[in-house]
């Protein structure tokens, strides 16, 4: 008897413990990947509700408040609808919530490519070693540079990819500076991306190729196709 009330009161706190494994969500949505090395491939999007910065030029707004409780296994079974292995885990700030580190890591299991996109500001160390991060280092036309938290570019692999979105040539010679001072050349992949409808591909294009840096020119792909307002795309 002793057991048989055991085993139910475990399986009672198993239980809880499994409903407690959620996301809050804007939206879930496959489509084309349009930035990083992953640049046009398939992909399942997870967008996070909530983020702690305010860049200037942000383009999802839409995901800063609201939002929808999703349990874990919802998700995984949402996303098996689309043929499709390569998950992106994005906001918002995934990072922001507790439960995402863990949600990644039963992504893995599940056979996906998990990428993770951080605005660079919260711990990266907490995620999967597996997990590619595509973070992003804040110029100052952002408006939130004082934010990065620079510890977490020792925790970038070959594998893993820093983005500088570029207001004007200011962030670009900041940016150059920070990948000199922390040696980022060596390790991760390095994007650079302007900020939409500001600044121009043509003028990032040729200081690129100035500066000699051997980055990735970084434009976002699903708003040529779509439009910049098009929302799940
Ligand atoms: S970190 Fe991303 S979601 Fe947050 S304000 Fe900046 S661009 Fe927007």
């Amino acid at each position: 008897m002793a057991v048989e009330k055991t085993a139910t009161l475990s399986q009672k706190i198993s239980r809880r413990k499994s409903s407690e494994r959620t996301l809050r969500l804007t939206e879930i949505f496959y489509s084309i990947q349009g930035e990083s090395s992953y640049i046009g491939r398939p992909c399942i999007f997870i967008r996070t509700t909530g983020c702690d910065l305010r860049c200037s030029w942000c383009d999802t707004e839409y995901a800063f408040y609201g939002g929808k409780k999703w349990r874990f296994e919802d998700i995984l079974a949402f996303i098996q609808q689309w043929p499709c292995k390569l998950v992106e885990l994005t906001g918002g700030e995934p990072l922001l919530q507790k439960a995402l580190p863990e949600f990644a890591a039963l992504l893995l299991q599940n056979g996906y490519t998990v990428l993770v996109e951080t605005g660079g500001h919260r711990d990266i160390s907490v995620l999967d070693p597996r997990v590619i991060k595509i973070m992003d280092v804040k110029c100052p036309g952002s408006g939130e540079a004082d934010k990065n938290y620079w510890p977490n570019l020792q925790h970038l692999e070959p594998k893993d990819q820093v983005k500088f979105v570029v207001r004007d040539r200011t962030d670009f010679d900041w940016a150059l500076k920070v990948i000199d001072q922390y040696r980022l050349s060596e390790g991760p992949e390095l994007l650079f991306s302007p900020v939409w409808g500001e600044l121009d591909y043509e003028a990032l294009a040729e200081w690129i190729l100035q500066s000699g840096i051997q980055a990735r020119l970084q434009i976002q792909l699903h708003k040529i196709i779509w439009g910049p307002d098009r929302k799940g795309v």
